[in-house]
């Protein structure tokens, strides 16, 4: 009897936050670096889609981007999310509809907006650089991957060069690919390859990689190893907007929406994931918009980039698609929402924003 009644305690409380997302079994997290909701939400800008200040063939991006109406302009640029996101999860975020996400942090740029979105919580005191620092907090990933369930089952790969230092990945246990980093151990035939044109394909950055690398290094990850949480920090979007560039940015965001269609299918038609995986999608911060040369850059100064969005889909979300109501999330909830999801309690980290209750049914 007494053997019983433990057991019964040990079972009651997992399966009682197993309810929260009673399908999820893995959680992708996924985030695209400073892409705004002005273009996820309506496709490319009246003001800059021509400006040849900002673009090298104006009427081939026209050509390639615009459309009168936003609903198809948005869909040209990001049709993932458009044709599916849209009719099976949630997007949260178009102000105009005074749905609104925002950052915690001040900050507003990216390890602060990552270290909110990771652990569940801003540290402005602490984490007000980009500087290469190991952070001194734990991330929902971290966590995770100290339970037994989830021990050795969880990656994160980055086209920035400091994510193994916002991840902690000594402390964190975490492998973490990033920056020029290459794949390790075991290699398939693919990695081997991506190795290779990794150091002849340099791209334009020093500290950032071209996110083709980092997406498929990912993909190789995913079918070799078969983790059940993965998080993709994907870059481009930001360091091209810093340089200037709205045509690479708008072809980033694009490239970067079919790469998580191709991580969707193919969870799709796996054992392991297909109706069992949920994907959390953000971004670490917003842009500017007034004036408007102000979309090149974000951080404390500039007016609103702390104005960002946030996508789910998954088994255990209401297909709301874009939400068109008035509310509020944060960039600090992301962290604990990808834990219920799982099942798992990350109240732990007492800072960590609440659980966003309309992602789950
Ligand atoms: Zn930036």
């Amino acid at each position: 009897m007494k053997e019983k009644l433990f057991i019964l305690l040990l079972i009651l409380p997992a399966s009682l936050f197993a309810q929260k997302g009673a399908s999820t079994e893995n959680i992708f997290i996924i985030t695209l670096d400073g892409l705004r909701w002005q273009e996820l939400f309506y496709g490319a800008d009246s003001l800059l889609v021509d400006d040849s200040g900002y673009v090298e063939e104006p009427e081939k991006l026209v050509g390639e981007f615009w459309h009168s109406d936003y609903k198809v302009r948005r869909e040209k640029l990001m049709p993932f999310f458009w044709n599916t996101i849209a009719r099976q999860g949630q997007l949260h975020g178009n102000r105009k509809y005074d749905s609104k996400v925002d950052c915690t942090n001040k900050m507003w740029f990216s390890y602060p907006g990552y270290n909110e979105i990771l652990c569940g919580f801003a540290d402005d005191e602490r984490i007000n650089s980009n500087d290469k620092k190991l952070n001194p907090n734990v991330t929902v990933l971290e966590y995770l991957n100290k339970r037994k369930e989830y021990a050795g089952k969880v990656s994160a790969f980055g086209s920035w060069d400091v994510f193994p230092f916002i991840i902690n990945e000594e402390r964190s246990g975490i492998p973490v690919n990033a920056g020029f980093e290459k794949a390790e151990k075991d290699l398939t035939e693919r990695e081997r390859f991506l190795n290779k044109i990794q150091d002849e394909i340099r791209g334009p950055w020093g500290g950032v990689r071209l996110d083709v690398f980092t997406h498929h290094y990912a993909m190789e990850d995913l079918k070799k190893n078969k983790p059940r949480v993965l998080y993709i920090a994907y870059g481009e979007t930001d360091d091209f907007a810093h340089d200037g560039e709205y045509d690479q940015y708008l072809r980033s965001a694009r490239q970067t929406d079919a790469y998580i269609q191709e991580l969707w299918d193919f969870a799709q038609s796996e054992e392991q994931y297909k109706g069992k995986t949920t994907f959390i999608i953000t971004t670490d911060h917003g842009r500017g918009t007034k004036p408007k040369e102000t979309w090149k850059h974000h951080g404390t100064s500039i007016h609103n980039a702390g104005q960002i969005w946030v996508a789910v889909i998954g088994p255990d979300t209401p297909a709301m698609g874009e939400v068109r109501q008035s509310g509020q999330y944060y960039l600090n909830q992301v962290a604990k929402t990808a834990a219920a999801f799982l099942g798992e309690d990350y109240s732990g980290q007492k800072q960590a924003g609440e659980v966003m209750s309309s992602m789950f049914k």
